[in-house]
């Protein structure tokens, strides 16, 4: 039997990039899957349809998860779904780099309500399901950019940070419920949120990076599958880089 047979799993930012990865390696593992999408239609039907083709469950849910109502409405539909929620992975996120002095304040708001108050709307939404199957696992995805700072990326950065701080806290509080919530903190893996970056800056990456390449989707979707596994259930409030020894704590 699949290692998540019987599981549902909630992706956000599901149709594209690291978190259609993780959305398809969940499925792939036997999780019904719900795709969060923001603007991505397409994208998300196609991830839908990879999953179903494979013998997997899968729907693709529109939501914009900086709104608490969206949240609320995105959970409820995972709900209505697959009878349960078991494992939330907050993966939607975004950039808008620039130095502090020239950043405006709407890139500011942006990057902390995508990158961090989504977390708090879809996992406050999240908690009551899998406290009444007092069982649940949250994976939030960070970045090495919260661990160790990254210039021209103060808003980026603080919203990572503040992703990992909220991710022990919120593990302390609910632990008591067997619900454990997790980060990974990836390095840097080639997706639409890293098409600006020039060619010298991800060779300087790959220079720094002891394993000597940038990270794929797969390396972090298979770090978040083990999080959301079984096997994972004593581990708690934890930040795994998948960085190739970018940024070792
Ligand atoms: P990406 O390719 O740009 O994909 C971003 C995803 O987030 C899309 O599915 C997008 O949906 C969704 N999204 C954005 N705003 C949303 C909103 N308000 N509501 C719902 N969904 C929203 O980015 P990525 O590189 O895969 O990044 C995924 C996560 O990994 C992010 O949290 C990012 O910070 C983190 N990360 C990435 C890297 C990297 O090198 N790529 C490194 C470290 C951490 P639509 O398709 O509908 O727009």
């Amino acid at each position: 039997m699949s290692a998540l047979a019987g599981k549902v799993a909630l992706v956000t930012g599901g149709s594209r990039g690291i978190g259609r990865g993780i959305a398809l390696e969940l499925g792939k593992r036997g999780a019904k899957v719900v795709v969060n999408y923001h603007a991505s239609a397409e994208a998300a039907n196609e991830v839908v349809s990879v999953i179903k083709q494979a013998g997997g469950e899968a729907l693709a849910v529109q939501a914009d998860v900086t709104r608490l109502e969206a949240a609320q409405s995105l959970i409820k539909a995972t709900l209505d779904f697959g009878g349960r929620l078991d494992i939330l992975v907050n993966n939607a996120g975004t950039t808008r780099d620039m130095l502090l002095a020239m950043m405006s304040e709407s890139d500011w708001d942006v990057v902390i309500a995508t990158n961090l108050k989504s977390a708090y709307n879809c996992s406050k939404a999240a908690l009551k399901p899998m406290m009444r199957q007092k069982v649940g696992r949250i994976v939030n995805i960070a970045s090495v950019s919260g661990l160790a700072g990254n210039g021209g990326q103060t808003n980026y950065s603080a919203s990572k940070a503040g992703l990992i701080g909220f991710t022990k806290s919120l593990a302390k509080e609910v632990g008591g419920r067997n619900i454990t919530v997790n980060a990974v903190a990836p390095g840097f893996v080639p997706t639409d949120l890293t098409a600006s970056l020039s060619k010298n800056m991800l060779d300087e990456a790959i220079k720094m990076t002891p394993l000597g390449r940038l990270g794929t989707v797969e390396d972090v979707a298979y770090a978040v599958a083990f999080f959301a596994s079984d096997e994972a259930a004593y581990i708690t409030g934890q930040v795994l880089s998948v960085d190739g020894g970018l940024v070792m704590q």
